[in-house]
């Protein structure tokens, strides 16, 4: 799943690309008139919900685009938001596209670059269509594409007012942000002690402790302070807290350096991979002898909190 550094990515790049355009159209064919899930009304994936949403969102411009937690705002001149969370597989691509009637399909257009052919890209479920206010001269120029990829469709695309975003369920209780300069260690360790019974691999992860982190971040940010993903948050030392502290914040600004992880099905808004996959330590590193100096440890996967963690069971110390 995306995590702070993949949609940070993802946000950077549309708020080069869309302030200023304007939405002229809304395709998706995830709409359907009943819905499977209760918390599906609110989205895009209710035809009566969307029905709404196209009247609401066609013909506003673009202000700017901003992540709260794995969350993508994209504000309206209209006073909404649109909401996008990319859950599993999502993600959003900008380009020109043309639809395809036979296939009944959007493809990127042949003169499209290479990256968005990728086979992990072919997966078009909703299609904002936008025009730009000073159209270059010639054919087809001036309107752009942003489209919303997603192979398992569990992402949420919905619709909020911007004046009160914060207060909806989507994003309402959210823990602080990791990287804000403001977030000190008082702060983190305030937060994780409010779940101190928890092991600190689900707590890092629970985005009402601390927004954005997942399983892959979690898992390199606790290689790094040498804390056991079981570890008892009351029980860990002060001084490993700061290491894992420091750690987050390493771990997280690499892998937006890195321009996220495509170890699934991430891809930025060109269609590219990005490039923090190499650089694991851990993650998905069952078998293979610890990286850490003078350890010799070897990686070993097991479940905390019902999700999978990599660990090093020589250097990382667990407090019970
Ligand atoms: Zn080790």
């Amino acid at each position: 799943m995306p995590e702070l550094p993949e949609v940070t990515t993802t946000v950077n790049g549309l708020q080069r690309v869309l302030p200023s355009l304007r939405i002229s159209s809304v395709w998706t064919d995830l709409a359907k008139k009943k819905v499977s899930r209760k918390d599906f009304e609110h989205t895009i994936k209710s035809e009566k919900f969307f029905n709404n949403f196209k009247k609401l969102v066609i013909g506003a411009k673009v202000l700017n685009v901003e992540r709260r937690a794995k969350n993508i705002l994209i504000n309206l001149d209209s006073g909404y938001t649109i909401l996008i969370h990319l859950k599993m597989t999502g993600h959003l691509i900008y380009g020109d596209y043309v639809y395809n009637k036979k296939v009944n399909a959007w493809l990127p257009h042949k003169n499209e670059r290479a990256s968005l052919h990728d086979p992990y890209n072919r997966f078009v479920h909703v299609v904002f269509t936008l025009t730009s206010p000073r159209p270059s001269p010639g054919k087809g120029e001036g309107v752009k594409h942003l489209v919303f990829c997603d192979s398992r469709k569990f992402g949420k695309v919905t619709l909020i007012d911007t004046k009160t975003a914060h207060e909806t369920t989507h994003l309402k209780g959210v823990g602080p942000e990791p990287l804000e300069k403001n977030f000190s260690f008082e702060n983190f360790k305030t937060q994780l002690q409010k779940k101190s019974n928890w092991p600190i691999k689900q707590s890092l992860m629970d985005q009402y402790t601390i927004a954005g982190i997942g399983n892959i971040y979690s898992d390199e940010m606790l290689w790094l302070a040498s804390i056991h993903p079981e570890s008892k948050i009351s029980k860990i030392p002060n001084l490993y807290l700061k290491n894992l502290f420091t750690a987050m914040k390493q771990v997280l600004n690499k892998g937006i350096d890195f321009g996220g992880d495509s170890m699934s099905d991430y891809r930025d808004i060109n269609g590219e991979r990005g490039k923090f996959q190499n650089h694991h330590n851990v993650y998905q590193k069952k078998g293979i002898v610890c990286g850490k100096k003078s350890c010799k440890g070897v990686i070993i996967r097991s479940i905390v909190g019902g999700r999978s963690a990599h660990y090093c069971p020589s250097h990382q110390k667990l407090f019970k």
